[in-house]
């Protein structure tokens, strides 16, 4: 069984954590495409051009424990901002989202231009300010020196580079679902998630 579901949305949103859920849930694979982004910004930040490095990542750079931090957020969103880096990074996003079994994808354009066709797409957002908050914690709870208006004008500043460039841009596709987590609790977006999957695959077999 093939079963896609795009999850797209800005930084802090809530998509990986409902991705992950939505995931284990049906039991589908979960890829967190941002990794494919991070992991490439940070070979760049260690001298590498933007497009070698894309070329040839390796499950070793997916797995680095150095890949959320604010820094490489920031150089992720610059070499995603370049076509070809993007380019290179579309098949292995195809095959995952093809394989048997369930996919779930998350990013900024999984319902746009990676799975156009997706069974399900939403698009998860929240404000600026919930969403700073959750980082600030997530950052400031791994030890990060960091501020709150440090995160939130980091956010925003990838944001704007995220929706703005010409390629592949960060909006919601016109047929997905909108899911506004700015005044929902974590259990209650990711049933709502698990809601919509439902509603189009039909309840979980027994
Ligand atoms: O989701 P995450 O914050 O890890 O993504 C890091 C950066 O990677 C984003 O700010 C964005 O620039 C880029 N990205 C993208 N397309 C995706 C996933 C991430 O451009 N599908």
């Amino acid at each position: 069984m093939r079963f896609t579901v795009a999850i797209d949305g800005p930084a802090a949103a809530g998509k990986g954590t409902i991705s992950k859920a939505v995931a284990a849930h049906f039991g589908f694979a979960h890829l967190d495409t941002g990794l494919l982004y991070r992991a490439t910004g940070r070979r760049v930040l260690e001298g590498e051009a933007p497009l070698d490095a894309a070329r040839t990542l390796t499950a070793e750079d997916l797995q680095r424990d150095d890949l959320r931090t604010a820094a490489v957020a920031q150089a992720a969103s610059k070499v995603a901002a370049i076509p070809e880096v993007r380019a290179a990074l579309v098949d292995f996003q195809h095959a995952f989202a093809a394989r048997m079994g369930g996919a779930v994808l998350d990013g900024r354009d999984i319902g746009t231009v990676i799975c156009p066709d997706a069974d399900v797409k939403l698009y998860v957002t929240a404000n600026d300010a919930v969403r700073a908050e959750r980082r600030f914690l997530e950052l400031s709870g791994n030890g990060a020196d960091v501020t709150r208006e440090g995160v939130l004008a980091d956010l925003r500043e990838r944001d704007a580079r995220d929706s703005e460039r010409a390629t592949a841009p960060l909006k919601p596709a016109e047929d997905a679902v909108v899911l506004d987590t700015s005044g929902m609790g974590i259990a209650a977006a990711v049933a709502a998630a698990i809601a919509e999957v439902e509603r189009v695959r039909g309840p979980d077999p027994e």
